[in-house]
């Protein structure tokens, strides 16, 4: 397995990191206080295709590989977390299915408007009542009435929905089929009875919004089903592997970003006659973090690379997103740490990069589930 990136793939990971340096990170700290992302950045994203990575040609798309999908999410991650966990959860939350799943109708009435860097995608299967357990929790349900569904329920936690054109939502569409009694529904913000709630007031990623769905008695065409009805469940377990290297991937990002910051200060910062950096004990937390950010970053690379060769990264992704979220909560305390006092001023980077990458052993899998995962799968290569 050979971990070398293409020509073509370093000089995609040098434009994107060109545009974040320019159009994200100096905004990153604005973008948090006013919990309003910066649409004059994302307009520009299409250009090099953030707003459609893996969206076909023939829909205005990328169609990248799933490396050169990390080598972008890590270079979001590094340059502000809201923005790169809306953007994110729109390419692998919302455009894959629709790529994976929709019919050709379905392609043409969303793609275009998601691709635009005009408006961002939504994926909803939390809801208050569950989140790891969906196949025992869910119970928002749409049954057919006519020529529509019927949509009642609730959604919690969900990213992006006040800007998408479209919400994906898991529903059951059969309460005794257990994990084949659910369906994706293509759901349009503006449908009479669906309440897009305010944001929710969260920890970090304040420029990401995150807020809750009501449906009352919500009405959808028959042909908003997205796929094969009773395949709901299996299509969100699929969009969650693949989901999951793109959060590894945004955690690289986040850590390298908070490591570049302590590495800094410390060069700068003076005590007891001598830089902080020419102290063991500093030199110790650099020492970690930059061996687990490369070894996390390989296996965010490994999962990708074998999803791009079509074989099994159910495990693999699993593994990375655990090991690199995992990282990023111990890189970001240790860059706090480094910075004494001024790490935990607002004035510092490292304050918001730390609040930021909190929900990342939470979100898309606890990393509690991605041991589940894990588990599951080595005891399965030993039966
Ligand atoms: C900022 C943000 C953005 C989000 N975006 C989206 C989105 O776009 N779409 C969406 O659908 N959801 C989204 N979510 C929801 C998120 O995916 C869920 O919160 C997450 O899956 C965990 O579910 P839960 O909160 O219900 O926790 P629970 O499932 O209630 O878990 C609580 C605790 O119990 C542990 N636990 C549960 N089951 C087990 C078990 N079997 N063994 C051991 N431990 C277990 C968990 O690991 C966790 O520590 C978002 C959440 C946030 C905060």
């Amino acid at each position: 397995m050979d971990f070398e990136l293409t020509q073509e793939q370093k000089m995609y990971q040098r434009a994107v990191h060109d545009f974040c340096a320019a159009e994200v990170k100096p905004f990153a700290a604005e973008v948090d206080a006013s919990g309003e992302l910066r649409w004059e950045a994302i307009r520009k994203m299409p250009q090099l295709g953030l707003t459609a990575l893996q969206v076909p040609e023939e829909y205005g798309g990328a169609a990248l590989d799933t490396v050169s999908v990390v080598l972008a999410l890590e270079e979001l991650g590094w340059a502000c977390g809201s923005t790169a966990l809306s953007i994110a959860a729109h390419n692998g939350l919302c455009c894959a299915p629709l790529v994976n799943w929709g019919s050709a109708a379905q392609k043409e009435r969303y793609l275009p408007k998601l691709v635009s860097g005009e408006a961002l995608g939504s994926l909803a299967l939390t809801e208050p009542g569950a989140g790891s357990d969906l196949a025992g929790g869910v119970q928002t349900s749409a049954v057919k009435e006519g020529d529509s569904w019927i949509i009642d329920g609730s959604k919690a936690w969900i990213t992006n929905p006040r800007y998408a054109p479209v919400i994906v939502t898991l529903v059951r569409t059969d309460k005794q089929a257990g994990t084949r009694g659910f369906s994706m529904l293509l759901v349009e913000p503006g449908t009479a009875g669906l309440t897009i709630h305010a944001p929710e007031k969260k920890m970090g990623l304040n420029g990401s919004p995150t807020q809750m769905l009501s449906f009352d008695e919500v009405r959808v065409p028959l042909d908003a089903l997205l796929g094969a009805e009773g395949q709901g469940f299996q299509q969100t377990m699929q969009t969650l592997d693949s989901g999951r290297i793109g959060i590894g991937a945004l955690c690289l990002g986040l850590a390298r970003a908070a490591f570049e910051e302590g590495v800094n200060y410390a060069r700068q910062r003076r005590a007891f006659g001598k830089a902080i950096a020419d102290h063991q004990a500093i030199q110790w937390m650099i020492a970690d973090a930059a061996t687990e950010i490369d070894a996390a970053r390989l296996m965010v690379y490994r999962a990708a690379w074998l999803k791009d060769q079509g074989r099994d990264f159910s495990k693999q992704a699993a593994m990375a997103k655990l090991m690199a979220s995992e990282v990023a909560e111990r890189v970001c305390r240790n860059a706090i740490q480094i910075h004494g006092s001024y790490g935990y001023s607002r004035e510092f980077p490292v304050e918001r990069i730390y609040r930021d990458q909190r929900l990342m052993t939470i979100g898309e899998g606890t990393s509690e589930i991605q041991r589940l995962v894990i588990a599951r799968n080595v005891l399965r290569e030993f039966a």
